[in-house]
């Protein structure tokens, strides 16, 4: 049944509700809706005006919270009640954050009872998780949207960083059902802010659109393609840990040398930190249109110049261009072949981070919209397709890194490769090793390398209760099923008895900070090696079930087998188990080679001389 509630600033009776698009930020949050009149795009705003919601919560005496701006000032009155960079830890654990502790002014602990072993956070007693602190800020929006609407908002659109894996989008997910939030979708972030400039939408051209987006905490580049109003990502790359941030700290250290102030005087964690954090935020903002900033702190002059903080930031600025290099490189795509650079998030004001992306990819950038709420009015946008309102726009996102599962001697076995297209389902058969085997152990993988163990375990299962059989006969389906949120639901059925389970990726915590991006370079410069070790232990798995296979042959029908093809056969296993001990996949595959003919004679004839039986009734 339809809600109805009348909006008191229009008069009008509205029969649906809205859905509203949330850029749920590291730095920023805001809510945005499609203007039922103008049918645009609009980021709401508070009484003051302001649309961006400081992603800060601060927590008073009595639990009394507060959010947003009027919880800024407590950065620096009472910072361990003060939470900020909340998205950072989200599917976190304390081991992913404890080399970035230093740069929190609260309490993060890990709870080793928690099977999770997700970071908390401690304010006084209390210990909250950055699913319920992501979940208030929210609520902050959802009561901003219902108050500037007037009717009940309990629909949304949420927004991440493409690199964001399933823990983290789940994490999210769960944020906005805490807040009294139906998440009918979780987008990524740059495809958000493509839709927000609306390039391609409704026409028949083909564009192929790059958009860097780097905020106060994240970093991401993706690469589209949109054709006739389909958004078709070819490539993702980014950093989780690449931001405004890392700016801001870079001219905290210059302003301590300033001051005569060491890491350790300085004690991290008091106010005068996070004066100094702020105060370097404020010149960096100014320096986007002035050359120098100039104050005094303490009694005590301080500055920087627009060419020094140019300087200090200049690894960062690279690190960003390195991502677009990638990124274009798994596009498939030259550079003459983009036909537009959109810029996002507020670190792109800097003209230093514009005039790189502008000579990195030799073309003039797009930065007309306001980097702070494209992502917002993109996930409006996407809100107002999903409630129905517009049909011509379909949206495909790709998965950033390949999903599979362990197989024989711990290889990874990819069911669904890097940069495909979501959501997507695939499916592969499997077997037994050994007879009268009654369970499976599935685990499933996510990463770019050879061998699991150099991958990312998202989860593990045992498929049990199946009828004992043997060795290759069953035959266990495994599907994977990533859903559009980019969240995978792993389901395994041994086909002849129909014994099936399904799960859900279990949340564990997520990647280390540098890894997300370490993992695909490493990907590159382990190619080699890799190729090499997954040819040695697939040519040592094949050996050893010729050697089982071959024994237990020998073990049934020892009957019909001559002494002589016995004991040829016995040196034959012999020399491939040396062979195996040796680590050489070619001397591996001659040996099994060799096995195999001497086998294949006598094999031969004892098959038919059980098919002969068999047919006349005896027992084999
Ligand atoms: P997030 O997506 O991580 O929430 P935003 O897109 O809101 O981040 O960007 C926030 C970052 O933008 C902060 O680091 C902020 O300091 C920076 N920023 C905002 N305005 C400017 C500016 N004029 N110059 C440089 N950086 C800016
Ligand atoms: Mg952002």
């Amino acid at each position: 049944m339809a809600k109805i509630s009348i909006n008191i600033a229009t008069g009008t009776i509205q029969k649906e509700e809205i859905i509203v698009g949330i850029d749920l930020g590291t730095t920023n949050s805001l809510v945005a809706i499609i203007h039922p009149g103008t049918k645009l795009p609009i980021a709401l705003t508070d009484v003051d005006g302001t649309t961006l919601v400081p992603s800060i919560l601060h927590f008073g005496d009595n639990k009394q919270i507060t959010v947003g701006n009027t919880a800024r000032p407590f950065l620096e009155t009472d910072p361990s009640n003060t939470i900020y960079s909340v998205k950072r830890l989200m599917g976190k654990s304390y081991k992913d954050v404890s080399t970035n502790n230093a740069f929190y002014s609260y309490k993060i602990i890990d709870d080793e009872s928690a099977n999770e072993k997700l970071v908390k956070i401690q304010i006084g007693s209390t210990f909250y998780s950055p699913t319920e602190l992501s979940s208030l800020i929210l609520k902050e929006l959802k009561h901003r949207a219902e108050h500037v609407l007037k009717m009940n908002i309990s629909k949304c659109v949420i927004t991440v960083p493409a690199y964001f894996n399933d823990t983290q989008r789940q994490a999210t997910r769960d944020a906005g059902k805490l807040a009294g939030l139906e998440v009918l979708r979780i987008i990524n972030e740059p495809t958000a802010a493509s839709l927000a400039y609306g390039i391609g939408v409704r026409s028949d051209e083909t564009k192929n659109v790059v958009v860097y987006d780097l905020g106060g905490g994240t970093f991401d580049v993706s690469i589209l393609k949109i054709t006739d109003g389909i958004f078709d990502v070819l490539s993702t790359h980014g950093d989780t840990y690449l931001g405004g941030d890392d700016f801001d700290h870079c001219i905290v250290q210059h302003f301590m040398q300033q001051l005569g102030l060491h890491a350790e005087d300085l004690k991290l964690h008091t106010a005068m930190a996070q004066s100094i954090r702020l105060l370097a935020e404020d010149a960096k903002k100014q320096l986007t249109t002035q050359d120098i900033f100039e104050t005094v702190f303490e009694d005590k002059s301080i500055s920087i110049s627009k060419i020094g903080f140019e300087k200090l930031i200049e690894p960062f600025v690279q690190k960003t261009i390195q991502a677009c290099a990638q990124a274009l490189k798994d596009s498939g795509l030259q550079k003459n072949e983009i036909d537009v650079v959109l810029m996002v998030g507020g670190s792109t004001r800097v003209p230093l981070v514009k005039q790189q992306v502008k000579n990195f990819f030799e073309k003039e950038i797009n930065d007309t919209l306001n980097p702070d709420e494209v992502v917002a009015l993109g996930a409006a946008i996407q809100a107002d397709i999903l409630a129905g309102n517009t049909s011509d726009v379909l949206l495909l996102d790709v998965t950033p890194l390949s999903l599979g599962i362990e197989t024989m001697g711990g290889l990874m076995d990819v069911l669904i490769p890097r940069n495909t297209k979501i959501p997507s389902k695939a499916g592969r058969q499997y077997t037994t090793q050994k007879d009268g085997q009654s369970g499976i152990q599935i685990a499933v993988y996510q990463g770019e390398r050879d061998l699991v163990k150099d991958n990312r375990k998202l989860a593990a299962f045992t498929l049990s209760g199946i009828p004992a059989m043997p060795a290759g006969l069953p035959k266990v389906d495994i599907q994977f099923i990533l859903n559009a949120d980019g969240i995978l639901q792993v389901k395994a059925t041994e086909l002849r008895s129909g014994v099936a389970q399904t799960i859900d990726i279990q949340p564990q915590y997520g990647l280390t900070d540098e890894e997300v991006e370490t993992r695909l370079l490493a990907s590159l410069t382990h190619a080699k090696e890799d190729i090499q070790i997954r040819a040695l232990v697939e040519a040592k798995t094949e050996a050893e079930q010729m050697i089982q296979l071959t024994q237990n042959f020998l073990n049934k029908h020892q009957q019909h087998i001559s002494t002589e093809e016995q004991s040829a056969t016995q040196e034959g296993i012999v020399a491939l188990e040396l062979a195996i001990t040796e680590k050489d996949k070619n001397k591996i595959m001659l040996a099994t080679e060799q096995l195999n003919h001497i086998t294949s004679p006598f094999a031969e004839r004892v098959m038919d001389i059980a098919v002969a039986s068999a047919l006349n009734g005896k027992a084999v």
